[in-house]
């Protein structure tokens, strides 16, 4: 069965905006006039992947007698016995009014969960002024701004804890999902186009050319070991620039917007110059932007004359890009060819990884697991205490864990679990997310 959520409140306080925000496209008509949206309306929604069915209902206007508000009303009664929760929607600029208590009354009595969606709250004075919500004798209050899409994440996370998706309850992967988005990145002369040139002219591959989002940004599409690759932006990296020099800016810039439509990025590191700042600055985007990736250190045909090892130039990456500790790291040449077919094998491994999907069952097993051979500090006088966890989210890999005090999670517990998940799960190349949860 999927998971229902309808949407109850007043005209006007933001339930249409929600719904649209929720769905993802303009399908119910959004208007300033009470009581113009009255039919009931069903959309498919989905977050993290779930998907679940959204009711929007016309409102409930309980102390107006007019028919129009007795069917909507009606309407409304129906949509709440078919739901499995209740987003309760308020407006926090209006404040509380003597509709939200019927309605609230109402809601009570259905004894489904009710959130509180306390709307228009983008401001920090709409923010702290939700609190006076909590007299309607809801717990579950979440300030939100349907306008600007902020503060849903933490009602999606409670949710998500309320009703654990079964596993395999996930919207089939887009049909592409399969493809191993790759973008080569790295600072100038660092060897990208010599690399993506050397792929494309091997006879082992099968080469085609997508149209990429915009005009000059082209794609390639490759054919390696059973599996299809998109090779980000080929023609910018391939282009020649007779004109402009391809400066540090413009090379983190082509970088950014590759990596944007990348799930692997694949960063390249010239080995005869070392890693510089720029190798920095390019390799945080990579931190930023949660992508997965695979330091491929290029030239590495010139390792006689470098007088360093590879384990030695590997700690060196190590102890400068702390940051990217999941990140393997391959030694190529782009020049002779060598390993860079070692490089494509690793990107299938890392990009099946940063999909994937662990069930709660199993985070759950490792969360206990983990707790009992490391027990959480105290805090306040508190023992921390971690109810629950799941993976929310994939690309990337995104763990919700909630506890009893969040502050209580300092960043070497944080640490000590994500390294749990890692000896649990893999997920190699993976960065890996944590999100924390307060629940008393
Ligand atoms: P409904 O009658 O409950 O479906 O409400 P609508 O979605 O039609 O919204 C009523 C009015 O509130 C519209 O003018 C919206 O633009 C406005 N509104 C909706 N959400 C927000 C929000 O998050 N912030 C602000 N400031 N206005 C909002
Ligand atoms: P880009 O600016 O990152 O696209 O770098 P290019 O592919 O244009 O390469 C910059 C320079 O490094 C060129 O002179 C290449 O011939 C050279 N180069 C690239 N890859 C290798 C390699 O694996 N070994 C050696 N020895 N030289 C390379």
């Amino acid at each position: 069965m999927t998971l229902t959520v309808s949407l109850i409140g007043r005209p006007n306080v933001g339930k249409s905006t929600l719904f649209n925000r929720l769905v993802g496209r303009r399908a119910s008509l959004v208007h300033d006039e009470p009581g113009l949206t009255r039919d009931r309306l069903y959309a498919d929604a989905e977050f993290d992947g779930r998907p679940f069915l959204l009711i929007d209902t016309g409102g409930l206007e309980l102390d107006s007698d007019e028919s129009i508000m007795k069917m909507i009303r009606q309407q409304a009664e129906s949509a709440i016995a078919d739901s499995d929760a209740i987003f309760f929607v308020l407006d926090a600029q209006a404040g509380l009014l003597p509709g939200d208590l019927e309605i609230a009354a109402q809601l009570r009595a259905t004894r489904k969960p009710v959130f509180l969606m306390v709307n228009k709250a983008e401001s920090a004075v709409n923010k702290a002024a939700s609190v006076e919500f909590y007299q309607l004798g809801f717990d579950r209050l979440f300030a939100v701004s349907a306008a600007h899409g902020q503060g849903l994440d933490a009602v999606f996370e409670e949710l998500e804890i309320l009703f654990p998706r079964p596993s395999g309850e996930y919207l089939e992967p887009e049909k592409d999902s399969h493809e191993v988005r790759v973008a080569v990145i790295g600072k100038p002369n660092a060897g990208k186009s010599s690399f993506v040139n050397k792929l494309l002219g091997e006879e082992r591959l099968l080469v085609s050319e997508v149209p990429g989002t915009t005009l000059d940004a082209v794609d390639e599409s490759i054919e390696y070991a059973g599996r299809c690759f998109r090779l980000i932006d080929t023609a910018g990296i391939r282009r020649k620039r007779s004109i402009f020099k391809d400066s540090e800016k413009m090379a983190v810039s082509s970088s950014l917007g590759a990596l944007d439509r990348a799930n692997v990025a694949l960063l390249l590191i010239d080995a005869s110059a070392g890693i510089t700042e720029q190798d920095l600055k390019i390799a945080s985007f990579v931190d930023k932007k949660g992508k997965a990736c695979i330091i491929v250190v290029n030239k590495w045909d010139l390792s006689r004359n470098l007088e360093i090892s590879a384990d030695r130039f590997a700690e060196h990456i190590r102890d400068k890009m702390p940051f990217l500790s999941f990140a393997p790291i391959l030694f190529a040449s782009a020049k002779t060819g060598r390993h860079i077919f070692d490089v494509l094998e690793m990107a299938i491994e890392v990009s099946d990884t940063y999909k994937k999907r662990v069930p709660t069952s199993q985070v759950n097993k490792m969360l206990e697991q983990a707790v009992l051979g490391h027990q959480p500090p105290m805090v306040q006088g508190r023992r921390l205490k971690f109810f629950y966890g799941t993976q929310v989210s994939v690309a990337p890999p995104t763990f919700l864990f909630s506890v009893n005090v969040k502050e209580g999670v300092h960043f070497s517990y944080e640490r000590f679990l994500v390294n749990r998940l890692r000896e649990a799960f893999g997920f190699k190349g993976s960065p890996i997310r944590m999100v924390l949860r307060e629940r008393s």
